[in-house]
């Protein structure tokens, strides 16, 4: 019988004993999901699921893309209520 994790080994220690999140503080409930974003239930390092790398790079573009939708859905705000408030 296979008691093995569904989930590729830790980078870290090598163990496959991953858990997957649900929710992170730089994805939500989303990111995890989108990145197969687990924890190693042995170490604690957070990584890839899927490819058994870190996740950090796919972090930074996920909590980036954030911030610019963001900060553009603010701007355009912004934007429409000093254009509306010029008329
Ligand atoms: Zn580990």
């Amino acid at each position: 019988m296979q008691s093995q994790s569904q989930y590729a080994p830790c980078p870290n220690c090598g163990q496959s004993v991953a858990k997957k999140l649900n929710f992170t503080w730089w994805g939500g409930a989303l990111g995890p999901r989108m990145f197969t974003h687990v924890k190693c239930e042995n170490c604690k390092t957070e990584y890839n699921g899927k490819t058994g790398k870190s996740n950090q790079t796919n972090i930074i573009i996920y909590f980036a893309a954030g911030f610019v939708i963001a900060f553009c859905a603010c701007g355009g705000m912004a934007f429409l209520t000093f254009f509306l408030n010029n008329q």
